[in-house]
C-alpha cells in the first residue's frame, strides 16, 4: 500500500478548496483514520466554509509536551499539545510557570518559533514511516520497505558475527544531541551495557565542551538561572547572540536591562543582540582573548582586583619554581608525604605555608598575592619562586589598550569605555555560549574571560559569575541503566553511599568522586561497582579524527606555528600515556554504526573525510531517527523513531530554566515508528533469540567482560518488569529513583513541569555547586564561594596555571593571546558561523514554514567590501574553497559582517547545497593542549576534558560562479 500522507499534499488540497491551514484537524483526521486504522473513516463533518472556523477550536484532548531536541540553552519549554482524531494539530505555550518571587521576572511564556510548529514538522514528507533497507550503493538514497522482523534479524545477526569475530567494541552507538537523558537514553544505555558496544561522547566533537572552563574550574558545568540576571548590573554578550539562540530566555535579558543593567555586546558582526546593547564592541573574529586580557591588565594597574577572593578561591597566591616552571610542592621543602600540597607565602610572617586541601577557608592565614622568594629545597639547593599572580601580572604587562586595540581592530577609547563599566560593576555576568569552544584557541579565550571575572571576585554573588555550561537532569537515569532488577536499586545506592563516605573521609569532594566514576567509563574493563557493568564511552572527536581519517587527510592543512610536532604524534602520545582514550583501538576498524538521534553526516566537521574513510569499513550503518536527513541517506537500514509528541519521557534541561520538563504521549507513534526504548529492547531480545537459534553462548569480549547474549533481552527489561511498550513506567521509575526532584509522577505528567529541588548527583549537573532555591534565582558555585568546598582541580582552587607538559610545550601554562592559525590553508577570508533563528541544529532546517523566515536556501554572508573586490552581488552563486575542498552556495552581501570575515549559519543539510557543504572545507584540527591528561581536572569526564574539533577559524576564498558552473 502506498499512501501519500504528507502535510504538503494536504495543504495543496486545502488551498485548492479555498480553505486555510486551520482546517487541518478534520481533514487529517479522516486521512489518519483510514491509514492508521485508528477508527472508522469519518465523513466530512462540515458542510460549509463557516463550519471550518467553528471547528478549528475543537479538540479531543490536550496534553503537556515538549521537544526532544537540543535547543540547549533555551531548553525546554512546556507546551499544550492539542489532539484531534488521533493527530496533533497545534501546540500552544503552557504559560503556567509560577513566579519564583514577586521581585523577579517569571518564566512565562516559554517557547520559540520552531517549537510552535512542530506539529507541522511531524507530519511533513521527511517523516519516516517504516523500516527501510538500502537498495543499490550506500548514499544513493534508494530504499525498499522492510518489516521490523527483517530489520532486526539483519542487525542482530551482523552484531553477533562482528562481536564474536572482532569484538564488541566494533559496534558504535553514536548518541546525538537529540538524546533526552530520559527514557530513550535509558534504552540506549541498557543496550550498550548489555552489548558492550561503545557509546560516543559527542559533546567535545560538537564544540560544546567548554575546555577553558573545565581546566579552570575542574568542571565545565556551572551556570545560573535566567532570572538571576535581574540582579546583574553589567551583562556581557560575549561571543554569542542570545536574542537568536535563546529565544525563550531573551526576555530576562531585556528585563534586566530595563532594571538598570548595562549590556555590552562583543562580537565581530552587528547581530540581533548587538542592536539591543549599550555598547557594541566589534572585535575582529578570534581576537576576544586579547580584549579579555587587556581588561585584566587594566584591573591590575588601575585598580579593581578583589584580593580576598583571589587569595581564597584561586591558585594566584600559589608558588611556582622559576627553574622548572612547576608548582613548588611541600614535599620538595619538608620531609613527609606531601606530594600534592601546594604552597603560599603568609603575609604576616613571610612563612611558606601549605595551602589547605580540604577547605578553601584560610583560617588566620593571609597569602601574599604579589610575591617572590628564594626557597631552600630538601637537597640543599636554592630556587627562586614567584606566585601565579606575579606571573600573570608580568604576562599581562604587554596587553596595553594600544596593543589590544591593534589586535582587535577597535579603538583605545572603546576599550577604556568597556573597562570603566567592568571596573565599576558590582554584579557582572556573561551569557553562556558554546561559540567560544568552536575556535581553535577558544580554550584560551575562555580562560582569559574567567580570569577577568576571578580578578574582580565576581563569583557566588547574586547576578554575578562566569556562565559556563548549563545542565540539569534527573539523577535516577544512571542507576536505572545499570541494574538487573528493581530490587538492585537499593543495593546499588548503598554501594555508592559507602564509596562516597570512604572517599570523602580520604579528602575527596562529592563532586570529584562523581567525576572519578565518570572517568572510569572511558577505561576498558573498569567498573565502579563490583559485579556491575557500566556503559563504555569514548571521545567522539578522537573517534572521528582517527577512525574517520580526518587526521590522516587534513592534519597537514592546519598551520599552527606553536605546534612543534605533527598532530598524529600528539595523538599517539596522549593515547599511549592514557591521557585520552579512543575505542576501538586505532587499527581496529569499527564495523557497525548506530546513529541515534544523531545527524553526524551533517554535524561532524570533516564529515567528507568520514564518509570517505570510515563508511567503507562499516558492515552495517543503522540510523534511528524520525526524519530523513543527511545521515539517514548513508544508512543501510533506517529504523523509524516515534516523534516527540508520540512518547512519554522527560528531557534534560539547564539551570537557566530549572524545570523538570516532560513530554507525554499525545498520539500513537506515526505509522510503524517506535520509541527508542522499544527499538533497543527489541534488538536486545532479537540478539538473544538469534544467539539461541545459532547456538551461540555467553562469551567474554576483548576486554575480559561478560557478554550475556543468552539473557540480553531479559536483562534489558529486567525480566519483563519494564515492558517494551511502556515508556511511561520507565519514566516513572527514573523519577522515583532520582534524588533531585520531589514530585509525584501523576502530578508531573499532568502539569508538564516541576522545579528541580537540587542539582543532584548526575555528572553533568553536580558542577553547578549550588542550591536550587524555591523562592529565588540560582547563583552557581556558592558551595565554593560561601561554603569553601574546594574546586575539582589539582590545586583544589580555581586554576589558572596549567602545570602540564603540553601546556608548557605550547606556552599556554597561563592564559595568553594567540593568533588564530591558518586552518584550511593560506586564504584571506575567515569562515565563522553561529546558531540560526530558524532551526535547532538541522531540525526544521528544511521546514517549509521556517524556510519562509529566511532566504529559503543556504547562503554565506560576506562584507560589502569583500563582495565588491570579487565582483560578487547579493544572491550570486559562489564557490567557497581552500586546501581541503569546496562547496557552492549563494552569497548574501551583509553590511553587518566585517571585511575578511564571512558567516554561514550552521546546520544546513548536505543535500541543500548543489555541490559540497561547509563540511567540505573544514580541516577539523585538534589543539594539542586539549590532548593533555594526567591531572584530576585534565582527564576525560562525560562531556568534557576531551579534545574539541574546530571550524570557526577556517580560512577560505570565495569566487563568483556563472550559472552553468553551479553544482559542477
Ligand atoms: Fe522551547 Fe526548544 Fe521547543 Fe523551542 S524547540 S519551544 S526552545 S523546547
Amino acid at each position: 500500500m502506498s499512501v501519500d500522507f504528507s502535510r504538503r499534499k494536504f495543504l495543496r488540497r486545502s488551498a485548492a478548496a479555498g480553505t486555510a491551514a486551520l482546517v487541518m484537524p478534520s481533514f487529517v483526521a479522516r486521512t489518519a483514520d483510514s491509514v492508521l486504522g485508528l477508527g472508522e473513516t469519518l465523513a466530512p463533518s462540515y458542510t460549509g466554509w463557516a463550519d471550518i472556523y467553528r471547528k478549528q477550536w475543537t479538540w479531543d484532548k490536550v496534553v503537556r509536551g515538549t521537544h526532544l531536541v537540543n535547543c540547549w540553552y533555551q531548553a525546554h519549554c512546556s507546551w499544550d499539545v492539542y489532539v484531534k482524531d488521533g493527530m496533533v494539530f497545534r501546540e500552544e505555550q503552557a504559560g503556567e510557570y509560577e513566579p519564583v518571587n514577586a521581585n523577579l521576572p517569571d518564566f512565562n511564556p516559554r517557547g520559540c518559533n520552531k517549537g510552535s510548529c512542530f506539529s507541522e514538522k511531524m507530519y511533513d514528507p521527511t517523516r519516516l514511516k517504516y523500516p527501510l533497507k538500502r537498495v543499490g550503493e550506500r548514499g544513493g538514497n534508494k530504499w525498499k520497505r522492510i518489516t521490523w522482523d527483517e530489520a532486526l534479524d539483519e542487525i542482530a545477526d551482523t552484531w553477533l558475527d562482528v562481536s564474536l569475530k572482532e569484538g564488541t567494541d566494533r559496534t558504535i552507538l553514536d548518541l546525538g544531541p537529540g538524546i533526552d537523558v530520559g527514557v530513550a537514553t535509558a534504552g540506549v544505555l541498557r543496550f550498550g551495557v548489555a552489548s558492550r558496544a561503545i557509546a560516543l561522547d559527542m559533546n567535545s566533537e560538537i564544540g560544546d565542551a567548554h575546555r577553558g572552563a573545565a581546566v579552570t574550574f575542574g568542571t565545565m558545568t556551572g551556570d545560573r538561572s535566567m532570572d538571576d540576571y535581574f540582579y546583574s548590573d553589567l551583562i556581557l554578550y560575549w561571543c554569542n547572540n542570545p536574542m537568536v539562540t535563546q529565544i525563550p530566555n531573551a526576555h530576562f535579558l531585556n528585563e534586566a536591562r530595563y532594571n538598570g543593567a548595562k549590556i555590552h555586546a562583543i562580537a565581530p558582526d552587528y547581530n540581533a543582540s548587538a542592536v539591543h546593547a549599550d555598547l557594541f564592541v566589534p572585535v575582529k573574529p578570534a581576537t576576544d582573548t586579547a580584549l579579555a586580557l587587556g581588561l585584566c591588565h587594566l584591573l591590575m594597574v588601575e585598580g579593581g582586583v578583589n584580593e580576598a577572593f583571589c587569595t581564597e578561591q584561586t591558585d594566584m597566591p600559589l608558588l611556582i619554581r622559576m627553574d622548572t616552571k612547576g608548582f613548588l610542592k611541600e614535599a620538595e621543602i619538608r620531609k613527609g608525604d606531601y606530594k600534592n600540597t601546594h604552597l603560599f607565602i603568609n603575609e604576616a610572617d613571610e612563612k611558606i605555608v601549605a595551602a589547605p586541601k580540604d577547605s578553601l577557608s584560610l583560617g588566620d592565614y593571609k597569602p601574599k598575592l604579589e610575591a617572590s622568594a628564594t626557597v631552600k629545597l630538601l637537597d640543599g639547593s636554592e630556587v627562586e619562586v614567584r606566585t601565579v599572580y606575579s606571573l600573570i601580572r608580568e604576562r599581562l604587562k604587554g596587553y596595553t589598550p594600544e596593543f589590544v586595540a591593534e589586535i582587535c581592530g577597535i579603538g583605545v577609547g572603546m576599550i577604556r569605555r568597556m573597562f570603566k563599566d567592568v571596573q565599576a560593576a558590582k554584579a557582572m555576568a556573561n551569557v553562556t555560549s558554546s561559540n567560544i569552544n568552536k575556535f581553535y584557541h577558544g580554550n584560551l579565550t575562555e580562560r582569559s574571560m574567567i580570569l577577568l571575572f576571578a580578578l574582580k571576585g565576581q563569583f557566588g554573588q547574586k547576578g554575578s559569575g562566569y556562565s559556563a555550561f548549563p545542565f540539569l537532569s534527573l539523577d535516577g537515569l544512571d542507576p536505572f541503566a545499570l541494574i538487573s532488577k528493581p530490587d538492585d536499586f537499593k543495593a546499588l545506592m548503598h554501594s555508592m553511599e559507602s564509596m562516597m563516605k570512604t572517599q570523602m573521609a580520604a579528602g575527596k569532594t562529592q563532586e570529584e568522586i562523581i567525576y572519578d566514576m565518570s572517568n572510569s567509563m572511558f577505561i576498558p574493563g573498569s567498573s565502579n561497582f563490583e559485579g556491575v557493568q557500566e556503559p563504555r564511552l569514548t571521545c567522539g572527536a578522537l573517534f572521528w579524527s582517527i577512525h574517520g581519517g580526518i587526521i590522516a587527510d587534513n592534519a597537514d592543512k592546519t598551520h599552527d606555528p606553536f605546534a612543534k610536532r605533527p598532530m598524529q604524534e600528539y595523538v599517539d602520545e596522549s593515547l599511549a600515556k592514557g591521557h585520552q582514550f579512543v575505542a576501538p583501538d586505532p587499527g581496529n576498524d569499527p564495523r557497525i554504526m548506530f546513529s541515534i538521534s544523531s545527524n553526524s553526516v551533517r554535524r561532524v566537521r570533516g564529515a567528507d573525510a568520514v564518509l570517505k574513510n570510515l563508511y567503507p569499513k562499516l558492515d552495517l550503518s543503522v540510523v534511528m531517527d524520525f526524519r530523513m536527513n543527511s545521515t539517514t541517506q548513508q544508512a543501510d537500514i533506517i529504523l523509524p523513531v516515534a516523534g516527540w509528541y508520540e512518547r512519554t519521557t522527560h528531557k534534560w534541561v539547564t539551570t537557566l530554566s530549572p524545570y523538570l520538563t516532560v513530554t507525554n504521549q499525545a498520539v500513537k507513534p506515526y505509522f510503524e515508528s517506535k520509541t527508542d526504548w522499544e527499538i533497543m529492547g527489541r534488538l536486545a531480545q532479537r540478539i538473544q533469540d538469534r544467539a539461541k537459534v545459532r547456538g551461540i553462548k555467553n562469551f567474554t569480549n576483548q576486554d575480559g567482560e561478560n557478554v550475556r547474549v543468552e539473557t540480553m533481552g531479559d536483562w534489558y527489561t529486567m525480566n519483563g518488569e519494564f515492558p517494551l511498550d511502556n515508556d511511561e513506567k520507565v519514566m516513572e521509575h527514573i523519577l522515583k529513583w532520582s534524588t533531585n526532584a520531589d514530585v509525584d509522577w501523576e502530578e508531573l505528567k499532568e502539569k508538564g513541569f516541576a522545579r528541580y529541588k537540587s542539582i543532584g548527583h548526575y555528572v553533568m549537573g553536580v558542577g553547578n555547586m549550588c542550591e536550587i532555591p524555591e523562592d529565588d534565582s540560582i547563583t552557581h558555585f556558592t558551595y565554593h564561594t560561601r561554603d569553601k568546598v574546594p574546586w575539582a582541580t589539582d590545586t583544589r582552587r580555581m586554576q589558572f596555571y596549567q602545570d602540564q607538559d603540553l601546556y608548557h610545550e605550547m606556552d599556554e601554562v597561563l592564559p595568553r593571546y594567540k593568533h588564530s592559525p591558518q586552518i584550511g590553508g593560506d586564504y584571506p577570508l575567515m569562515m565563522t558561523s553561529g546558531h540560526p533563528r530558524e532551526s535547532v541544529h538541522a531540525n526544521w532546517r528544511d521546514s517549509r514554514i521556517m524556510l519562509r523566515l529566511t532566504r529559503g536556501e543556504p547562503f554565506i554572508m560576506i562584507s560589502p567590501k569583500d563582495a565588491e573586490d570579487r565582483g560578487i552581488e547579493d544572491t550570486d552563486w559562489v564557490r567557497v574553497f581552500n586546501d581541503v575542498g569546496e562547496y557552492h552556495v549563494r552569497a548574501k552581501v551583509a553590511p553587518s559582517i566585517q571585511p575578511a570575515q564571512t558567516l554561514i549559519y550552521h546546520a544546513w543539510e548536505s543535500y541543500q547545497f548543489p555541490k559540497g557543504s561547509p563540511r567540505s572545507v573544514m580541516a577539523t584540527p585538534m589543539n594539542p593542549v586539549e590532548l593533555s591528561g594526567g591531572y584530576t581536572h585534565l582527564r576525560p569526564v562525560f562531556t568534557w576534558s576531551q579534545p574539541n574539533i574546530f571550524d570557526r577559524d577556517t580560512r577560505i576564498e570565495i569566487v563568483k560562479l556563472n550559472p552553468d558552473e553551479v553544482g559542477v
